[in-house]
């Protein structure tokens, strides 16, 4: 296999192509990418083995690819009739799976796929079950095969490795909007949690009424999942907060300038959502590293600009820079979430020092 699928929000193809570009280069392998605008993925054809490939570039370490896999050359002329027909014998040339996700891209038009995709997906299972070709659902397997379905007659069927890729459909991580949450943005900090913080480590990390700064908390999205873990917060903004959240005993709010702030004492943990230029707000983020304000972050760098890939490359350098400069141990790592639309969430993780 040569060709590796890379899914991305739709808008952000020529970051996820840039990106995976030099993490192939970072690995000794080459290749070149070939995307339209708006599609939602990204086909990167390699020059050399495309399994060998995912299993080499770390995806934690890719922020714009949600999901991917290493597929066979795409079926485009597929009969509408009899498709398994067509799509069974290649699939003998994929290592073996025991599970097979359904997937489309992330747009209008893919969307309109799905019921179609996971139709075709579970027929697929069933035979290659029967043939012996994939393992049963809960058998070990190394590998997991995609199906992505662009049309009824053009797909494509790869395969990623299961401890390196998500376990989840195209990526997304489908989360039920929490009616008492004062607005939509709470999604954003609860899925950075799903993404950063291992499940087994909620407890030890988010619960057990730890204290917390939100910077640019207003209306409280964000608070209120701080909250929710049983934090004491201290949410910094100019603007209104929730009064639902005041009455809850948890939250002080300072009505400041969040480049001006500064907390009492450390924090355990310090989240930002402030809309500000995404170099301004790396740079707070470092100045709250180096006074050891807080054991960990979480931050939006919102991404306006044309060169967004270029944008989040320099803050992340400087970031990084400065505290190695500092001698502060630290993890930093970034991820476009499902629910960040022109903006990425970035997790700063200071208690290795
Ligand atoms: N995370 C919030 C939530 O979940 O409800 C939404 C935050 S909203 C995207 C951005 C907020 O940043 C606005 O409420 C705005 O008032 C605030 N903001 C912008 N610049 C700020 C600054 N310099 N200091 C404090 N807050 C600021």
């Amino acid at each position: 296999l040569n060709l590796l699928l890379l899914q991305c929000r739709a808008g952000f193809e020529s970051e996820c192509a840039a990106e995976f570009m030099q993490h192939c280069v970072d690995v000794g392998q080459s290749g070149f990418p070939r995307f339209d605008a708006q599609s939602g993925f990204v086909l990167f054809e390699l020059y050399g083995d495309a399994l060998a490939v995912i299993q080499a570039v770390s995806f934690r370490s890719l922020i714009f690819t949600r999901q991917w896999c290493a597929c066979l050359p795409p079926f485009e002329q597929l009969p509408a009739d009899d498709r398994l027909s067509v799509l069974l014998p290649a699939m003998t040339e994929l290592p073996v799976c025991a599970e097979l996700l359904a997937e489309v891209p992330d747009t209008t038009a893919g969307r309109e796929l799905l019921p179609f995709a996971g139709k075709l997906a579970s027929a697929m299972a069933q035979r290659l079950r029967q043939q012996g070709v994939m393992l049963p659902r809960k058998a070990r397997a190394d590998w997991r095969m995609h199906l992505f379905v662009l049309s009824g007659r053009h797909l494509l069927l790869g395969v990623s490795p299961r401890r390196n890729g998500s376990t989840l459909e195209m990526g997304i991580r489908r989360l039920k909007f929490p009616g008492a949450a004062p607005s939509r943005s709470t999604l954003k900090l609860e899925e950075a949690w799903h993404w950063f913080v291992p499940r087994a480590e909620w407890d030890a990390r988010l619960g057990g009424g730890k204290t917390a700064v939100d910077l640019g908390a207003a209306p409280g999205g964000w608070t209120w999942q701080l909250v929710r873990q049983g934090m004491f917060v201290s949410a910094v903004d100019n603007g209104p907060m929730a009064e639902s959240l005041m009455e809850t005993g948890q939250v002080t709010h300072h009505r400041e300038d969040a480049f001006g702030f500064a907390p009492g004492k450390p924090v355990d943990w310090m989240v930002c959502d402030v809309a500000d230029k995404p170099a301004r707000v790396a740079e707070l983020m470092l100045q709250w590293a180096l006074q050891g304000w807080c054991q960990e972050m979480i931050f939006n760098l919102k991404l306006p600009m044309k060169k967004r890939y270029q944008a989040v490359q320099q803050c992340l350098e400087e970031i990084a820079e400065g505290l190695e400069a500092a001698g502060i141990r630290f993890q930093l790592s970034a991820r476009h979430l499902y629910h960040d639309r022109e903006e990425i969430t970035c997790h700063l993780d200071l208690r290795v020092s």
